[in-house]
């Protein structure tokens, strides 16, 4: 009896023992499948961070307004590129405070204000400097729900160009006022005297309606040039391309403009070689030649000589020119001369029965071509106006 219990327990210890440690085994292993299981979804997880942060990164870093996040403790925690261009930072900021980063007092405040707030719409700072930048900013501070993340985001939309374009606009209409106002009161100035007595004297009649004249002539010059400037501005003006022999057109030009000439006694030699053909618009080609060879003229000298030419550029180019030999224009100049209204010599220009847009309208009309004009000029050594085309 006692053997066979003896081996019963025996059996039953071995059966017991290799139970518990499979069961030993088993649970290990489904721990081990557990940790391995819980370290995927670590790793899914902080793959899915990793990729949230690289997208976040990369719409930060691309975004064409400037960004910048403070913590909670006011101190910068992260800047994108647009920012660093926008402020010219040559260092890294993070970790300063916004004063010390920046030093723009106002920023600061704002900065507060988004704090205290919530939120600060629409403010407009001026960074100072060489060319002074203007900036809206937009502030927000923000809470994470679980309070873990605090801070204060600061977005930088750069309005400089749209400031500038305001302020081109707002003097182009305060230009085209007083352009306006000037014949018009002079007209009515001559007017009145007639109306006053002058009509009875036959001889200071004739002259007063003489100057009227001129001034009605200046006005309707002006109007036109206008419409012109409007036109092209708005590309309203379809091209009519076509191939055009360049010295027929510098011909056309020298007689509409000999008697002109003749007046101030200058000569005008149209020098553009013969077969020479470019791709444009005849009518606008005509309007770039004459107001070139009218400044020639107009500002050129008293019983001087205007030299129209030209040469191939290139395989695709032709350069035109207009040249005269007085006075020129100084250098500091010779940019500005063609912005609309910007004259040299203001009365002589007005006296000669200049708009001041006849750069501009010869710019803007070339560009259109697809080529550019430049001015070579040194002062008392006379002007010369270079123009490309494209070649036929
Ligand atoms: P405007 O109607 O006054 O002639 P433009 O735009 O044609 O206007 O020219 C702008 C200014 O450039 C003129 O007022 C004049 O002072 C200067 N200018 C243009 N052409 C010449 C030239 N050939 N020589 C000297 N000055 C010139």
């Amino acid at each position: 009896m006692w053997p066979f219990l003896t081996f019963l327990s025996l059996a039953a210890g071995a059966a017991a023992f290799a139970w518990s440690s499979t069961r030993e085994r088993d649970s290990r292993s489904r721990a081990r499948q557990a940790e391995l299981a819980l370290a995927a979804l670590k790793t899914d997880r902080h793959l899915a961070l990793t990729e949230e942060q690289t997208k976040q990164q990369t719409v930060f870093n691309s975004m064409i307004e400037g960004l910048l996040i403070l913590d909670e403790h006011g101190k910068v925690q992260f800047v994108n590129p647009t920012l660093g261009t926008l402020f010219g930072l040559d260092a890294d900021i993070r970790g300063r405070t916004l004063l010390e980063a920046l030093r723009l007092h106002e920023l600061q405040d704002v900065a507060q204000a988004a704090l205290v707030g919530g939120r600060v719409s629409g403010h407009e700072i001026t960074l100072p400097g060489r060319e002074p930048r203007v900036l809206q900013v937009n502030a927000a501070s923000f809470r994470d729900p679980d309070r873990a993340h605090a801070g204060t985001i600061l977005v930088f939309h750069d309005l400089t160009r749209i400031k500038q374009l305001e302020n081109v606009r707002k003097e182009f209409v305060a230009n085209v006022s007083h352009e306006l106002r000037t014949p018009l009161s002079l007209i009515k100035g001559y007017v009145e005297t007639l109306i006053d007595g002058a009509k009875d004297d036959p001889v200071v009649a004739l002259r007063f309606l003489h100057t009227i004249e001129k001034h009605a002539d200046r006005l309707s010059f002006l109007i036109e040039d206008l419409l012109t400037i409007s036109q092209l501005e708005a590309g309203q003006i379809v091209l009519n391309l076509q191939p055009i022999e360049l010295r027929e057109q510098a011909d056309q030009v020298v007689s509409d403009l000999a008697a002109r000439a003749s007046e101030r006694q200058v000569t005008l030699h149209n020098e553009v070689p013969e077969g020479l053909m470019v791709r444009a618009d005849g009518d606008r080609l005509q309007q770039v030649l004459f107001n070139l060879v009218d400044n020639a003229v107009k500002y050129g000298r008293a019983g001087g000589n205007v030299r129209l030419g030209a040469r191939r550029l290139d395989a695709e180019r032709v350069e035109g020119w207009v040249a005269d030999d007085g006075p020129g224009i100084p250098a500091e100049a010779s940019e500005r001369v063609f912005e609309r209204f910007y004259r040299v010599d203001r009365a002589r220009s007005r006296d000669a029965g200049g708009t001041g847009l006849g750069l501009s309208i010869v710019k803007h009309i070339v560009q259109s071509h697809g080529g550019e004009v430049r001015l070579v000029s040194e002062a008392g050594k006379g002007a010369a106006f270079y123009y490309t085309l494209p070649m036929a």
